[in-house]
């Protein structure tokens, strides 16, 4: 039989309490549900007017509803709490995900921005801010104890180093074979040791911000030079042909800090070697374009395998290949790497193929646009 019993009128209230448990909608106004949040809700219209602000958001910026509806956004400058929301954000209420802001000292907002969209057709813009200010702090506390830790380390490991080094001049007196053997290999731990403390060292710099911090006029070619020099062991140890192609005319010098650059150079040429087998060849270029220089170092090494490559700019990041060939890399180098050269608005890259070789490719523009990252003395 298809015909439905009618419902009396019990039954009628007891399904429409039923669907009201299920059914949160008949319970609360949606209003209500914004008010309870325990993450801060703005609502912008399409003329980028703020139509909606829930209680946390208030609390976020210390305003109170009626104050701020209805003002555009560049209105809400006029808040001191809003500022650095403003300019993030920008007139054009720029997409962003989980983007820090820092309110004030005591409070770290985590930025979201979603378009709302309304059959089809975009009615205006969500912004949702989450409290970090905690995790913030903590990450903080980390990056100060790690900085810390690692200056600590970096004296004692520098005397070391010098202590092994008068040895090995036989300031001291001579060595045998022996002991010079056993000294060579424990300056070349040490070595690696200081690295090791200098990449924790940067990498808790890039984190705190204000790591590019002496920015000059500098010629790109001398640069790669006392790199290629800084590594002429190593190359001549593996017996590696090395070949350095640079530009006939002087290049322009570019604005930028030597020292992060000379590290980023270093970090490609120490991979370029570590990862090319004995009697293997390097080719680095310098290229002038119309508005950026471009540095390639490219090695017929062991290559990074096609499926492992998104990753290889990624913190503690080592491809596979890597792991038994050579179990001291600590995949701290390419990260360095990566945020000094785009701290100077440039841009890196790499072609890699598994057993042919590899060549990674750095662009800086010649006119730095890195203000964010300097103090004014510097211009
Ligand atoms: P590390 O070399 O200490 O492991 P890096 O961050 O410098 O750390 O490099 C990350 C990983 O990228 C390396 O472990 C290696 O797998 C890969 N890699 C980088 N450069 C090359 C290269 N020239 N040839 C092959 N693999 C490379």
């Amino acid at each position: 039989m298809f015909w439905k019993k009618r419902k009396n009128k019990k039954e009628e209230n007891n399904d429409a309490r039923e669907n009201a448990i299920n059914d949160p909608r008949e319970f609360f106004e949606k209003d209500e549900i914004v008010n309870y949040l325990s993450d801060g809700l703005l609502v912008f219209n399409n003329y980028n007017k703020l139509v909606l602000i829930n209680p946390r958001a208030e609390e976020f910026f210390k305003v109170k509803s009626e104050e701020v509806l209805g003002s555009s956004i560049f209105d809400l400058n006029r808040f001191f709490n809003f500022k650095s929301l403003v300019s993030l954000l920008g007139g054009a209420m720029e997409k962003c995900f989980r983007k820090e802001l820092r309110i004030n000292e005591g409070l770290a907002l985590e930025v979201t921005t979603n378009p709302i969209m309304i059959k089809d057709e975009k009615a205006g813009n969500l912004v949702i801010l989450h409290d970090v200010t905690r995790e913030k702090l903590v990450e903080r506390m980390k990056n100060e104890f790690v900085a810390l830790a690692a200056h600590q380390l970096r004296t004692p490991t520098s005397a070391i180093k010098w202590s092994l080094m008068s040895l090995l001049d036989e300031d001291i007196g001579r060595l045998n074979p022996e002991q010079k053997k056993l000294i060579e290999k424990t300056y070349a731990v040490t070595e690696r040791a200081i690295k090791l403390i200098n990449n924790l060292l940067d990498i808790t710099q890039i984190e705190e911000g204000g790591y590019i911090v002496r920015a000059a006029l500098v010629d790109i070619v001398e640069i790669v030079q006392s790199a290629i020099e800084s590594r002429k062991e190593a190359i001549e140890i593996k017996k590696i042909r090395l070949l350095f192609n640079k530009p006939e005319e002087n290049l322009p010098e570019v604005m930028m800090d030597a020292e992060k650059i000379k590290i980023a150079v270093e970090n490609i040429i120490d991979n370029a070697v570590r990862y090319t087998a004995a009697g293997g060849e390097i080719s680095i270029f310098i290229r002038e374009y119309q508005t950026e220089i471009e540095v390639e170092v490219k090695d017929n090494g062991i290559g990074i395998p096609l499926a492992e490559q998104e990753k290889i700019f990624s913190l503690f990041f080592r491809a596979s290949n890597v792991l038994k060939l050579d179990p001291e890399g600590t995949g701290l180098g390419l990260f360095i790497t990566k945020n000094i050269i785009e701290a100077h608005s440039g841009r890196i890259r790499f072609v890699s193929k598994e057993n042919e070789g590899s060549s990674f490719y750095f662009a800086i523009p010649k006119k730095g646009k890195f203000s964010e990252y300097l103090t004014e003395e510097f211009y």
